[in-house]
């Protein structure tokens, strides 16, 4: 309790926000301001007057919170907090693929760091990547997709659009093994199956829906079963489970855990705002072009 007063106290005394991915640990979404995906938190955090952001999540979700807010004083309370998949590939690697495939556009999922995304033509999310490959981009023959495979794999099925995929992966959401939904299945006869489009395809081929954090949440508020079987980082069954308590949630797994979202603490967050750590910092050039990145997206969004 006495941290959590000392947070909200330097809170208020820094004038700032404190953001929460939903696959952080249960007491530190708590704390937070704002619980949410990457996108959307980073894009809710810039609406606010708050002069610093704290990002509890993983270091590429901190700088596009700084690419959104330039101005701001972006902290992460975890710098070694990063995303594997995000770190398979790096600015080198895309503008490789790019002289390979110099007709070819480049999407990039937003699980990338800022200095791919300023690389890329185009941002997406696991929620609109479908509709971005199918509205924005349908004129395009040939598209590079990085750096998840799987979500590649799951526009490809919904569109039909082939990819020059980058073979990243989320080494989380592999781990949740077509085994493991045919168990809770057999177990939980009654409740629907939702899992994330970066699941396997063998996964994906089970479930009754694929939807992004974001969505889940809200299926599960909607929905009119009582039970669910939830295929994701096992972090956002804690925010499931406080909106819904009417509801039964099922972890596919219980090893669905992503240990770099987990390196977030409570102390890790006060000793953020006591010594304003760590600042990410980017370099102008990079803020700009992964911001046009970016912007294209909202551009489709709005
Ligand atoms: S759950 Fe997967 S995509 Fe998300 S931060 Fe962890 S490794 Fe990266």
């Amino acid at each position: 309790m006495e941290i959590v007063t000392e947070i909200q106290k330097l809170k208020r005394a820094h004038n700032a926000v404190i953001l929460a991915h939903n696959y952080q640990l249960p007491e530190v979404q708590d704390i937070a301001d704002f619980v949410g995906d990457s996108l959307g938190l980073s894009i809710q955090a810039a609406g606010t007057d708050a002069r610093v952001i704290v990002f509890c999540g993983v270091y590429f979700m901190a700088e596009t919170a700084k690419i959104l807010s330039p101005q701001k004083t972006v902290l992460i309370p975890d710098k070694d907090a990063g995303c594997p998949m995000a770190d398979m590939i790096d600015a080198e690697q895309v503008r490789a693929l790019k002289k390979a495939n110099p007709q070819a556009k480049v999407l990039c999922y937003v699980n990338t760091t800022a200095e791919v995304k300023a690389e890329c033509d185009l941002c997406c999310t696991s929620a609109n990547a479908v509709s971005m490959v199918r509205d924005v981009l349908k004129n395009e023959k040939y598209i590079i997709f990085v750096p998840d495979q799987h979500l590649a794999d799951h526009v490809t099925q919904q569109t039909g659009q082939e990819f020059i995929a980058w073979k990243g992966f989320c080494p989380t959401h592999v781990k949740i093994l077509p085994e493991h939904i045919l168990r809770q299945k057999e177990l939980h006869p009654e409740a629907l199956v939702i899992v994330h489009p970066e699941c396997t395809r063998g996964v994906r081929a089970l479930a009754d829906r694929v939807l992004s954090t974001e969505a889940m949440c809200s299926f599960a508020r909607e929905v009119q079963v009582r039970e669910l079987i939830v295929g994701t980082e096992i972090g956002v069954l804690h925010k499931m489970r406080a909106e819904n308590s009417d509801k039964v949630f099922y972890a596919a797994t219980e090893h669905a855990v992503c240990p770099n979202m987990k390196m977030t603490t409570l102390e890790k967050v006060l000793w953020s705002l006591q010594e304003m750590r760590h600042e990410i910092i980017l370099p102008q050039e990079t803020i700009y072009r992964a911001k046009q990145c970016i912007r294209r997206m909202l551009e489709y969004r709005a």
